[in-house]
């Protein structure tokens, strides 16, 4: 026998990269493939992985064969390789999270790029930005790879696009790719075969002997782990943590706010105070019933979706096997609006003519095809769910629609306790989403209306699966810096981790404590003023010093927290002089932004500055994490 297994004591010397099973690299999948295009995507909430789908898809049309990668999974140091590559171009759909950052998955490329002296010489490639035009760094991520890239040799084939999604990053995409295949061809001297055909990426299989299969119940990654949890915790292997207390905190009025008291114990989380916290939400059995019987299936049949592709990045689109139910339930997204592709690939399963022009009429590339799709889609807020109902001649095979879905993401919300007063406890503050649409559909958010059905009793102790997302947003390391809180409606909840901490602090008195001082608002003082009495009480005991509030519609001028920092600018401008700290937290759209507009003019103000060197001004507060932001839209 040739083969003898290695003692146990001795270490395995094999280069990993000559095992069997070692992923292979990007530029081998391409070669191996006979692929030309690498698509590159930096996804946080999955819409630049959706994108670089709907490319890698649309490539084939053009006799140009293209693979999907993850930076995060490859060694991007071999980009520089692509040269090997007969007529190879990498695309690069990177989405801009938060303060302008990188998505997670594009860090460690970001900070490859930002410090590399590479020669990309002969690599030819192509951007598209995802962003938020409500984010003070609009599409940072996007303008950098597409001009780094430039700097270091590589031939940009096809100008920058931006996606904004405060507006319509759909039609933003639309309109980029438009130009960019014929761009593409035109460049490669390829002529677009015209087949615009729609392709599967999966293969269905139904498990017909159920007992001989282990399935998928919902755990985003090892199997079986919702039931024998391990750790160590994260997005992967989420923590089954106990709800031990939910409470409303509007005292009045039709909305909902909610103070969610999660246990840690036992999970070895351990979280900061302003880290946020991950939910994993499912989606409400209603729904996934209605969808069940809709289309006629056995939501309990246990089935398996595998990649076509041999190249493809990933064998199955979520954790298989599983049901029909679990899917529907755990993976995808079923409350969203459905993006063009989708209302393409789904007008092939109706018998109605006029039903099928009716839906390819909104993915085509005239202006007229895009306002249709804004108003009968985005506008009226229609769901794949409320298609399937205003089109009942539409009967798409299950297998096919799980494909289409996009994955269901993770909600974040900003902790809004101190692990310094318990570490096995985490406050949520949500407030509860709920509108009718425009079509007079009773929508709930998701998450938030999942929260709002998890009452804790005495006999159920509600489970939830989450994990800890680190943030920048720290009180000062100096704890006699004088910090100033600006959290408007939920935009409170960092700071009540904050007050706990500086409780903490003071009731220790081995630390000196700066001066506190909070702008809260809300609508009404008598509805939805949350944690009135733990804030007067932090008043009271010193542990917060001043508490500016606006009621926005007690009286018949709106009235804002910005109005108020503004009447204070002295003492503003005085807490900066001090080397203190200014935080914002809350809606991105308009708060941010007004009471960043309002800061400028105090520094011009006060400062003595003019506008360009108020900017720098707060430039420089904010790259020394003096000035931080924890906002979302
Ligand atoms: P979803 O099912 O995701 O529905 C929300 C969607 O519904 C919206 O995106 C919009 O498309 C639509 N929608 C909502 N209202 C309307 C309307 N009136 N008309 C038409 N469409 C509408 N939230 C908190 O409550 N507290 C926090 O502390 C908090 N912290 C956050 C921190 C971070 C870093 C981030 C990124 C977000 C935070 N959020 C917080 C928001 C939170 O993550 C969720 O987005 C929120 O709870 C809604 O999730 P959901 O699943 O309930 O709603
Ligand atoms: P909220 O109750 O809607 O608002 C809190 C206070 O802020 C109100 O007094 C409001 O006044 C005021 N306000 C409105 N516009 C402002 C502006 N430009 N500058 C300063 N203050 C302003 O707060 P919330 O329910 O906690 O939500 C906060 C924000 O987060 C919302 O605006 C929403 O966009 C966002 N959010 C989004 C989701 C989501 O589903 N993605 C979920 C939760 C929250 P008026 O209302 O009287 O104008």
């Amino acid at each position: 026998r040739k083969k003898t297994a290695p003692p146990v004591f001795k270490k395995l010397t094999v280069n990993p990269s000559q095992t069997s099973n070692e992923p292979k690299g990007f530029i081998e999948r391409m070669k191996d493939g006979g692929r030309s295009i690498v698509i590159f995507f930096g996804s946080q909430t999955g819409t630049a992985e959706e994108f670089a789908t709907r490319l890698m898809k649309e490539s084939s049309r053009y006799g140009m064969k293209a693979i999907l990668a993850d930076p995060e999974d490859c060694d991007m140091e071999t980009l520089c390789n692509l040269t090997d590559i007969d007529r190879s171009l990498a695309i690069f759909l990177m989405a801009t999270y938060g303060e302008g950052d990188p998505t997670d998955n594009a860090q460690e490329f970001y900070d490859w790029l930002r410090d590399s002296d590479a020669s990309l010489s002969g690599i030819r490639y192509a951007v598209f930005g995802l962003g938020n035009k409500t984010y003070e760094h609009y599409n940072a991520i996007g303008k950098f790879v597409d001009k780094k890239l430039e700097e270091l040799g590589a031939e940009r084939i096809f100008p920058l696009g931006l996606g904004d999604d405060d507006a319509n990053i759909e039609e933003d995409f639309l309109s980029w790719k438009e130009k960019f295949w014929p761009a593409v061809c035109d460049y490669f001297g390829v002529s677009d075969a015209g087949e615009d055909v729609n392709v599967r990426q999966y293969s269905l299989t139904l498990h017909n002997d159920p007992e001989k299969v282990t399935l998928f119940k919902g755990e985003p990654g090892r199997i079986g782990s919702f039931q024998n949890q391990k750790p160590p915790f994260d997005a992967k292997n989420p923590f089954l943590s106990t709800i031990i207390s939910t409470k409303e905190l509007h005292k009045a009025g039709d909305r909902s706010c909610l103070h969610i008291n999660i246990d840690l114990t036992g999970s070895r989380l351990r979280y900061d105070t302003g880290d946020h916290v991950g939910v994993l939400p499912r989606n409400d059995s209603t729904l996934v019933n209605w969808l069940g019987e809709r289309l006629k299936v056995d939501l309990d049949a246990p089935f398996t979706l595998t990649s076509l592709d041999e190249e493809a990045m990933k064998k199955h689109p979520f954790p298989c096997p599983t049901t029909f139910r679990t899917a529907l339930t755990f993976y995808l997204d079923i409350t969203s609006c459905p993006r063009t592709n989708v209302l393409k690939e789904l007008s092939e399963y109706t018998d109605d003519g006029g039903d099928k022009e009716f839906l390819l009429s909104m993915t085509k590339s005239s202006p007229e095809s895009k306002e249709k799709y804004m108003n009968w889609v985005v506008k009226d807020h229609r769901t794949t769910l409320h298609l399937l109902e205003d089109i009942p001649s539409l009967h798409p095979p299950i297998d096919h629609l799980c494909e289409l879905l996009p994955r269901l993401q993770v909600r974040y919300y900003s902790i809004s306790s101190s692990p310094k007063v318990n570490p096995n406890l985490l406050s949520i503050t949500a407030v509860v989403v709920e509108y009718t649409t425009p079509t007079s559909r009773h929508m709930r958010g998701v998450c938030t209306g999942l929260l709002s059905t998890l009452r804790p009793s005495e006999v159920i102790q509600p489970k939830i699966p989450v994990f800890i997302r680190r943030s920048q947003f720290r009180l000062p390391f100096k704890t006699n810096l004088p910090i100033i809180m600006i959290g408007p409606g939920t935009g409170l909840a960092p700071f009540m981790g904050f007050l706990q901490e500086r409780k903490v602090i003071k009731s220790e008195g081995d630390k000196p404590l700066g001066e506190a001082y909070l702008y809260f608002g809300c609508r009404h003082e008598a509805e939805d003023f949350i944690y009135e009495e733990e804030l007067k009480e932090y008043l009271k005991d010193g542990t917060l010093n001043k508490l500016y509030l606006a009621f926005s519609r007690d009286q018949e001028k709106k009235v804002y927290v910005q109005h108020l920092l503004e009447q204070n600018s002295e003492e503003v401008w005085n807490v900066l002089q001090q080397k203190g700290h200014l935080y914002i937290c809350g809606d991105a759209r308009n708060m941010a932004t007004d009471v960043d507009k309002v800061l400028h003019k105090i520094v011009m103000a006060c400062g003595n500055h003019d506008s360009a060197s108020a900017n720098d001004y707060i430039k420089r507060l904010r790259s020394t994490g003096k000035y931080s932001c924890d906002v979302w839209s």
